[in-house]
């Protein structure tokens, strides 16, 4: 069996590498290093595949969701809803600016903001909702459109995880994850499911006024050159990072039925164990691209499987082990630990496996072999 990984970039890189390395030597033959044409092709490309009218590239996926709620105006004091139960990058940036974040509960089934908190944190100070697709899995994007039609908030949409997935809306149609939204934000960190070779990220969005505003903001503030009208920042995708994604766009429909693939393989063999709870999987349904695969395990001590998986070269992760509104930098008066009974849960009994592209029946079958024995000696 092969050295399992918990991301395998190497073995994803072998396949594509001829049309890679063409790619990268391309753009160090024409020294186009910075807003070259391939990035702009795969702007383009990425507005395509999404059916977006605008992306904006940009340095990373956290400068992402700082552009789009500057693009918005939002304003020191405003609030600003998100998830309790994801990466800190998404309440750093409500921080930074100035604005209060305002932490809520998850749902215990998809992990996702649960809508109700949601209701129940909106003040007249809120002026924004951050939903994360977190893991992969759309949130209730329908629902969450609703409430901020109903009390006039922005949503921005951390795709950062979701790239790929398709909502479907309570009619039946399908949007892509992060285009619903007013502004939708991704990452292609090289770990996420459209990752490039280093650090990148984009704001997504439909309305054209926005779209203007944005490209303004990653570039200085100018809208002309030398003419800095708003105060901007320096955030660049490079050309060779674009070069990158251009090859791994093209492959990122089969990358993620890659990964539902070894996902319901997972689910299958866990099948009869009551003790681990899988995460949701939708028949014939592609709102799930499983950036992770996640179980909960009851009645297991999580850290001890940890241990022992490490002790027999299975790697895993624990995302996340401390709720955001637990941390040092983002505590707030306004919570109160009854607030979060299921991040509290979660982070105690949440396991990531192994999730990639190149994951094996071998592998998996180590894998959910390994755990299994573990959680029932
Ligand atoms: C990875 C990630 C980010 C940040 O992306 P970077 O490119 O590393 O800045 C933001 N939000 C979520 C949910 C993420 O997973």
């Amino acid at each position: 069996m092969r050295k399992i990984q918990m991301v395998d970039l190497k073995g994803q890189y072998e396949k594509i590498k001829s049309e890679v390395d063409a790619n990268v030597m391309e753009v160090i033959e024409t020294t186009a290093f910075i807003n070259g044409p391939e990035v702009h092709a795969f702007q383009k490309e990425l507005e395509d595949y999404l059916n977006v009218k605008h992306v904006i590239p940009c340095a990373n996926g956290t400068d992402a969701l700082q552009i789009a709620m500057m693009g918005l105006g939002l304003q020191p004091g405003d609030e600003v809803i998100t998830a309790d139960f994801t990466f800190a990058a998404t309440v750093e940036v409500i921080a930074l600016l100035q604005l209060t974040p305002v932490l809520v509960d998850v749902n215990p089934f998809d992990f996702n903001i649960d809508i109700d908190a949601v209701k129940r944190a909106i003040t007249p100070k809120t002026k924004a909702i951050v939903p994360v697709h977190l893991f992969g899995l759309a949130a209730n994007m329908d629902e969450i459109m609703k409430l901020a039609e109903e009390h006039e908030l922005y949503v921005i949409e951390d795709n950062a995880q979701g790239i790929g997935a398709n909502y479907m809306h309570s009619n039946g149609s399908k949007s892509k994850t992060g285009t619903i939204g007013h502004a939708g934000t991704t990452s292609f960190f090289p770990s996420k499911n459209l990752g490039c070779y280093g650090d990148g990220g984009a704001i997504f969005t439909n309305d054209d006024d926005l779209a203007h505003t944005i490209r303004g903001i990653v570039n200085h503030g100018m809208y002309e050159r030398y003419h800095h009208d708003v105060v901007g920042v320096n955030s660049r995708l490079d050309s060779m990072q674009a070069a990158v994604l251009r090859i791994k766009l093209r492959n990122l429909n089969d990358y993620n039925t890659a990964r539902r693939d070894a996902a319901r393989k997972y689910t299958a063999a866990f099948a009869q164990e009551e003790k681990i709870i899988t995460p949701l999987i939708c028949d014939n349904c592609d709102c799930h691209v499983f950036h992770q695969y996640t179980l909960t395990v009851k009645g297991t001590d999580r850290d001890a499987l940890v241990k022992h998986l490490n002790e027999n070269e299975i790697p895993c992760g624990v995302y996340y082990p401390i709720p955001l509104h637990k941390q040092k930098a983002y505590q707030d008066e306004r919570y109160n630990e009854a607030d979060f009974p299921v991040t509290n849960r979660l982070v105690k009994e949440c396991i990531s496996l192994p999730m990639h592209t190149e994951l094996d029946d071998d592998q998996i079958e180590f894998i959910t072999k390994t755990i299994i024995e573990f959680v029932n000696r």
